[in-house]
């Protein structure tokens, strides 16, 4: 099969053939249709993730299963398919009581082992992990689902635990940050989005932000509470920085919710983190590390209802060769949106 691969960190990712994969006990191989690319593919190719090389790099994927492993129940042949980015053991304590985000013997593809920036991809314990794609909902949007959409989701519902009429300000309006903002919005928040780039503004307002502030040396935290009184309820750092973690902290009110979905890898050092006012305001600080399969209905439910359209933040679609091009780079993407990779295209 053809297949984007990252011979050693840092180097020029190839396309070339590689063997396709078998299905693992419990596991299948679905043939991918469409994957997203984002921020943490580029973190695993720059070697800020424990990664053995050579690697496929792909965790939101699409596709259609056509191999089924020993003692798989629920799938078969020919099925539909999704997954979280977190793959869980589907054994453990977490697993069984519906977090196999956080699963301590998680798989994750493209990380863990060979991703979906090929024709096809193994995936374990798809009893636990396999989603069913809804007849309305296409490969692609799927594939948006995964990683940034899911992840948003979780974040104000499972752990930011959002009601209607509360502020939320986004830092950062990429594929996670514009589905914060879209989700925030048809679950009744009011949004504030800041990002760098006014492109990705215009899509934060056009799927739902009522401000945006630019990014551009501006002190966000006194605009935040010049806007809304004192500060949000809710501030999500979708980007992950220093700089993005602070502001997003320090433009909440007092006794509000961070919610950290950007990744912060100590590559640098471990960021600074403005403890201080955590403390004496009484924040929240909040991870969010994916959602498991279990989660998915409520989810799917909003989008197959059309309340959700996570189809509207796919900003284009390429093919492996333009995949492998662009992931060296995608730390600096200005591209407001999703990108979507067809590995047959
Ligand atoms: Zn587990
Ligand atoms: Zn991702």
């Amino acid at each position: 099969m053809r297949a984007v691969v990252v011979d050693a960190a840092g180097s020029r990712p190839e396309v070339r053939d590689v063997p396709q994969p078998s299905a693992p006990d419990g596991g299948v191989v679905v043939r991918v249709v469409a994957t997203g690319m984002c921020r943490s593919d580029w973190h695993a190719w720059a070697g800020h993730d424990e990664i053995a090389f050579p690697h496929v790099p792909g965790h939101e994927l699409a596709g259609e299963v056509v191999e089924v492993g020993a003692g798989v129940a629920r799938w078969t042949v020919g099925d539909k398919v999704t997954v979280p980015f977190v793959c869980g053991c589907g054994r453990c304590a977490w697993c069984l009581g519906g977090n196999a985000q956080v699963c301590p013997d998680q798989e994750q593809p493209g990380f863990t082992h060979w991703g979906s920036f090929a024709e096809y991809v193994a995936l374990h314990a798809a009893d636990t992990n396999l989603v069913a794609i809804p007849e309305q909902v296409s490969f692609a949007t799927a594939a948006s689902l995964g990683c940034r959409f899911a992840t948003a989701y979780r974040a104000l519902v499972g752990r930011a635990r959002i009601t209607e009429g509360e502020w939320v300000t986004v830092i950062g309006a990429g594929g996670v940050g514009l589905s914060t903002v879209m989700i925030a919005r048809a679950l009744g928040g009011r949004v504030i989005a800041v990002d760098r780039n006014p492109e990705a503004l215009a899509l934060a307002a056009d799927v739902g932000a009522e401000h945006t502030l630019l990014a551009d040396g501006t002190d966000i935290p006194s605009a935040v509470a010049d806007l809304v009184n004192g500060g949000s309820d809710i501030a999500i750092d979708a980007v992950g920085s220093e700089q993005t973690c602070a502001d997003a902290i320090l433009s909440l009110r007092r006794r509000g919710r961070l919610v950290q979905v950007g990744l912060l890898p100590p590559v640098g050092g471990h960021p600074r983190v403005p403890m201080a006012r955590v403390i004496a305001w009484e924040l929240d600080v909040l991870g969010s590390h994916g959602m498991a399969a279990a989660d998915y209905p409520g989810m799917l439910a909003l989008i197959e209802a059309g309340s959700l359209q996570p189809q509207r933040l796919i900003e284009r679609t390429i093919g492996l060769d333009d995949a492998a091009a662009l992931l060296p780079g995608f730390d600096q993407a200005t591209v407001a949106g999703i990108t979507i990779i067809d590995p047959i295209r």
